[in-house]
């Protein structure tokens, strides 16, 4: 077999999958094998549970409801949980603030499982790992409270419901992974009379895209209106051009042109998204967050399931099935109560969003790991699943949707101090008047880059998985007196909307940060940020070269002195000054990762190509894991991943349907 890039990684991937996947490996033979070999396992450990923890061993409670409380993501998640002497009769949530459409969905679907099962062996649910522990937490506390042995209950293994049944399906397409992508691509394919059925890993619809702000959609209908015309040649020229000339020209030039209409596509449906002119580029932005998924649904409901079609939640894609000839023939997936579905179908569309939650992958594939700001279900089943069908590894893998830092501090400072307070880390990462650093100690960049979010998080990822932001006590009196006008911060730090949403009122570049100092020291107590009296000190602590950090700084106040950066060019207006006088502080910012960049080579047609970059028969890609046709390595744009999402969806549903009525 002829080597080619990329090779390596797939045949390590995929035998590592082998080692640690069930569903997945080297070849489809071996897969169905190991397949096997761990279900004939999984059997016998789950029947092995079933006798040692039999669920009819008797529970006992103070019969009574007590309040339990726990930290979900968002904050303090409260319950009443009530108890009779043998049982957990009912949960009810008192308080949450967790993310609308995904926390909540979580909650409701734990709360069943726990009550049902009358057990605290409850797995988190998919994208929502941290809503999740949060629910499980408070009810233990309330266990507890109510004199409740919770080891027992968490060792209360239940066997899946219907573990070993398997139900046979048929449809003309089947869509796997129902973000804004695979809604998009069943909806249209529906929409073209084929009986399509969705499947989706969580009990949520819409992915990423109930995360989103904007998308991109070029000389949409809004956009005319409001007078703003893309030139199309020009801003396809300049993407092939900014992107090295290594995309796929076709696919640019598709989106560019036909993005307009899925803008009005999206309208007639009902999910109407509001135009913005965002300094020349033609933004909409989404409907409120509450409404999205509610207007999905409604998307699906009218187009796939008024058709005979199914949108099939909380159900896994574990593999394709491929006929004598290679071409896909459907997926094999299972339910969460354990029912095994075999979908035949004519066409199938990847739709999975990647691998970004997948740490070793995107460190093999991209060189480290970041912090992933995306959703913690995509680890890249999709692709393997696609990969073992015969699909090539594009030449580019690897290209992640790096945006925006964040500070490692927030996190634990959220559990210690108000939203605003926890945040004053975080917000100098935004700002161009501070000093940044790589681990090394060197300064890397003109710092105004921070004013752009994916300028900001690739200058910062060139240098490694995190980065320095050095501030002086000076600035930290400046901001402790006089907020952010103190150190002349030239607007609000540009962090997406949610991470300020709890502090909107104190979010003014004019509101004095009390406490300063005190969340700073903390900050580096908790371990998330140093502190040196001295440059050379501060080096020192944060495992910087103190020679080269040492070198760095004094440039940087010469440049500060003479009013000129010789080095980056950074404006004079953002060279704040720093004191001679420690103590300094130096704050941990890491590069924040919204999803992985492609995965799957696709054509215009959005058809998956095979190592001969011939397509695959009958398997399809639309969204980010076909979305490395447009970038080069990373990602770099505004709005263009929810734009091609939909767009994406939109045709290459359509495309699916007709190979799959054609071969009717
Ligand atoms: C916090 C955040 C903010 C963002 N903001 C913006 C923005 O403002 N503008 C913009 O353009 N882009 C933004 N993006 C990026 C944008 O959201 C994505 O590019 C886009 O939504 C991806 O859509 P998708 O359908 O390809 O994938 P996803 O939305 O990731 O959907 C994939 C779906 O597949 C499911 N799935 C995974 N594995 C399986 C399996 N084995 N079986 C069945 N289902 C499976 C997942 O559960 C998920 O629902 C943001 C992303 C994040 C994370």
């Amino acid at each position: 077999m002829k080597r080619k890039p990329g090779f390596k990684f797939l045949m390590i991937s995929l035998c590592l999958v082998l080692m640690v996947s069930m569903f997945s490996g080297c070849s489809s033979d071996s897969t169905k094998q190991d397949a096997a070999n761990q279900q004939t396992e999984q059997n016998q450990t789950s029947k092995e549970q079933d006798t040692a923890d039999s669920p009819s061993a008797e529970l006992t409670f103070k019969p009574g409801t007590y309040t339990g409380e726990a930290k979900g993501k968002e904050g303090a998640l409260k319950l009443e949980v009530t108890f009779t002497e043998h049982e957990i009769a009912d949960i009810k949530v008192v308080s949450q603030g967790e993310t609308a459409g995904i926390g909540d969905a979580a909650i409701e679907s734990l709360k069943e499982q726990i009550l049902s099962g009358q057990t605290l062996a409850v797995d988190a649910v998919s994208g929502a790992s941290q809503t999740s522990e949060g629910l499980i937490a408070a009810v233990e506390d309330a266990v507890s409270q109510a004199g409740g042995d919770v080891e027992a209950l968490k060792n209360r293994a239940v066997k899946k419901e219907n573990e070993g049944k398997v139900e046979q399906l048929e449809a003309d397409v089947v869509v796997v992974g129902a973000g804004a992508s695979g809604v998009s691509a069943a909806v249209s394919a529906a929409d073209q009379g084929a009986k399509v059925i969705l499947i989706e890993k969580t009990a949520t619809i819409g992915g990423a895209s109930n995360l989103s702000w904007a998308g991109k959609f070029y000389n949409s209908s809004a956009s005319i209106s409001d007078g703003l015309k893309v030139e199309v040649e020009k801003e396809i020229a300049e993407w092939i051009y900014n992107n090295h000339w290594r995309v796929d020209a076709a696919a640019i030039r598709q989106y560019v042109t036909q993005s307009g209409e899925t803008y009005d596509w999206l309208a007639k449906k009902g999910y109407q998204t509001t135009f913005l002119n965002f300094a020349g580029e033609p933004l909409h932005v989404l409907p409120s967050y509450e409404d999205r998924q509610p207007l999905l649904r409604a998307m699906l409901h009218a187009s796939v399931e008024q058709n005979g079609g199914q949108v099939i939640t909380e159900t896994t894609a574990k593999e394709l099935i491929t006929n004598e000839s290679g071409a896909v023939t459907g997926v094999i997936a299972e339910q969460s109560d354990g029912t095994k579905l075999n979908i035949a179908a004519k066409t199938v569309v990847m739709a999975t969003g990647g691998y970004a939650a997948n740490k070793e992958m995107v460190k093999e594939a991209f060189g480290f790991e970041g912090v992933n700001g995306g959703l913690g279900q995509n680890i890249g089943e999709g692709l393997k699943m696609a990969w073992a069908a015969g699909a090539k590894v594009p030449d580019n893998f690897g290209g992640q949707m790096l945006h925006q830092t964040l500070a490692r501090a927030t996190d634990k400072l959220k559990e210690q101090y108000s939203a605003f307070e926890a945040s004053y880390p975080l917000m100098l990462t935004y700002l161009p008047n501070f000093m940044n650093v790589g681990p090394s100690g060197a300064r890397f960049r003109d710092e105004a880059a921070t004013l752009e979010a994916v300028a900001a998080a690739n200058t910062s990822a060139f240098n490694g998985p995190h980065h320095l932001v050095i501030v002086s006590q000076s600035q930290l009196d400046a901001l402790t007196k006089k907020g952010m006008n103190g150190v002349h911060a030239p607007k609000l730090p540009g962090m997406p909307p949610e991470f300020y949403a709890a502090f909107q009122e104190q979010f003014k570049l004019d509101t004095p940060w009390t406490n300063a100092q005190q969340i700073f020291d903390k900050m580096v107590e908790n371990g998330d940020g140093y502190k040196g009296n001295t440059i050379e000190e501060l080096a020192k602590n944060a495992g910087m070269d103190v020679e080269v950090f040492s070198k760095a700084y004094n440039n940087y106040q010469a440049a500060i002195k003479n009013g000129v950066d010789t080095e980056f060019g950074k404006a004079k207006e953002y060279l704040e000054p720093m004191s001679g006088n420690g103590p300094y502080y130096a704050i941990i910012a890491e590069v924040n990762n919204l999803g992985s960049v492609g995965g799957l080579l696709v054509n215009t047609e959005f058809q998956v190509l095979n190592d001969q970059r011939v397509p695959v028969k009958g398997l399809y890609a639309v969204g980010l894991e076909s979305e490395g046709v447009l970038f080069n390595d990373t990602y770099v744009g505004n709005g263009v991943g929810i734009g091609y999402s939909f767009t994406s969806g939109r045709l290459g549903g359509e495309r699916a349907a007709s190979e799959a009525l054609t071969a009717k």
